[in-house]
């Protein structure tokens, strides 16, 4: 156990979050580094799939996460024409929940603070030693067992211990963003159902998230000035997907509720340590989000980053151990969803062969679905 262990922890998401949870219940003392003044998070709402599930139910924070939250049963893709190409339904054994994203995070701090976890916001760390030194951005510094940068994409920490073997930016993205409910979609009783809307290269990702909120996710080539436009260029869209007329047009105007655009990136590291520091979430493996599961893999690698810690009384042979067990099933869904993306920048013809392919093929279904369906190490 980690009694008398003492971790820093960078980065207050889903990685960074779930690490605080899974140390602390294990006896470590832990503290939080958030640069942030609060616990906001952006990107509107996630899909957390049952391998996500069981590891929130392990960190004890499923309850609140998935509060009021529908659970996913059907997956439409439709093409321009709003035809319905291919229908996925998850098998009842596997758990998906649609939700905000924000009360994912709000149920994993407070089940951090509940086990002892100390969360510091507006505090910026920059860079970390193999030995277990931690600096911060207005000089302080601080040393611990274990350092567990989960600082996220742009990671200060990972840079500055070398580990970067690629980063690549990828030829699409996303605007992500929350709209209220109407009435007719707050008493239905189809919640359970996403649709994923296409119109060449172009894409609108329909989510009930909540009681109140519906998640819309719409995404497009890096290139294509127009459609990556915030404020989203209202008309443009209407012209490509005329059927979401209604739906459009409820998106808000206003910055902070319209959205942000997200270019995808790829991020492999050399290791995913160096000597006492751990690096987690998207810092280690960023991947685009087309199986949904970079928050899952995050969660998944910080759960069981805390079980091999518990194996072994020397953290870097522990930190070591644990990628040589973890990371195989991380490559494979970067691997995945890297593959399942490449469609998108196909002539249309090839995109909606590969697409119907996709939706189609069990062997596709399988190997997308086999993170999802993987017990999580430590649940
Ligand atoms: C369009 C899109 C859709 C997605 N959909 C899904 C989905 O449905 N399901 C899913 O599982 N995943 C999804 N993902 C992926 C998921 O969002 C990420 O994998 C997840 O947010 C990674 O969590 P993280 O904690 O590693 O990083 P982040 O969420 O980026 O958190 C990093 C935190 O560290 C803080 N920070 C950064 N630098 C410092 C510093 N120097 N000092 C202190 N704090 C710092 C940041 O403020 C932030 O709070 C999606 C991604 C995109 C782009």
């Amino acid at each position: 156990m980690g009694k008398g262990r003492h971790a820093e922890i960078v980065g207050a998401g889903f990685a960074g979050l779930a690490a605080a949870c899974a140390l602390a219940q294990r006896g470590w003392s832990v503290r939080v580094h958030e640069r942030a003044g609060d616990l906001r998070t952006s990107g509107a709402g996630i899909y957390i799939y049952e391998n996500g599930l069981r590891v929130l139910e392990a960190l004890g924070a499923y309850a609140d996460a998935v509060a009021s939250a529908p659970a996913a049963h059907t997956r439409e893709v439709r093409d321009d024409r709003n035809r319905v190409v291919s229908v996925h339904r998850w098998d009842s054994a596997s758990r998906v929940f649609s939700i905000v994203r924000q009360q994912v995070i709000n149920a994993l701090a407070a089940a951090a603070k509940r086990h002892g976890a100390e969360i510091a916001t507006a505090s910026e760390a920059v860079a970390a030693t193999p030995s277990g030194e931690l600096l911060f951005a207005d000089g302080r510094r601080a040393r611990a067992d274990l350092i567990v940068a989960g600082d996220g994409t742009n990671s200060k920490l990972r840079d500055s211990l070398g580990l970067l073997a690629q980063r690549k930016r990828l030829a699409d993205g996303a605007i992500r963003v929350l709209i209220d409910k109407t009435d007719t979609e707050r008493t239905s009783r189809e919640t359970g159902t996403t649709i994923e809307y296409w119109s060449g290269s172009r894409r609108v990702l329909y989510t009930p998230c909540s009681q109140d909120k519906i998640y819309v996710a719409l995404t497009m080539l890096d290139d294509d000035a127009i459609a990556t436009a915030v404020p989203l260029h209202k008309e443009a869209w209407t012209v490509w997907f005329p059927h979401l007329r209604d739906l459009i047009a409820r998106i808000p105007d206003r910055n902070d509720d319209g959205g942000r655009y997200d270019r995808f990136e790829l991020i492999k590291l050399k290791h995913w340590s160096s000597g006492r520091v751990a690096v987690i979430g998207d810092a280690a493996h960023a991947l685009p989000p087309n199986i949904g599961q970079g928050g899952g893999c995050a969660m998944m690698n910080a759960l069981s980053l805390a079980v091999f810690l518990d194996r072994f009384n020397d953290v870097p042979a522990a930190l070591e151990a644990w990628e040589r067990r973890e990371r195989p099933l991380t490559d494979h869904t970067q691997r995945m969803s890297y593959l399942l993306g490449l469609p998108t920048t196909w002539p249309p013809l090839l995109r909606a062969m590969a697409l119907r392919f996709a939706g189609r093929s069990q062997w596709v279904t399988k190997q997308r679905t086999l993170t999802a369906r993987h017990k999580p190490t430590g649940t």
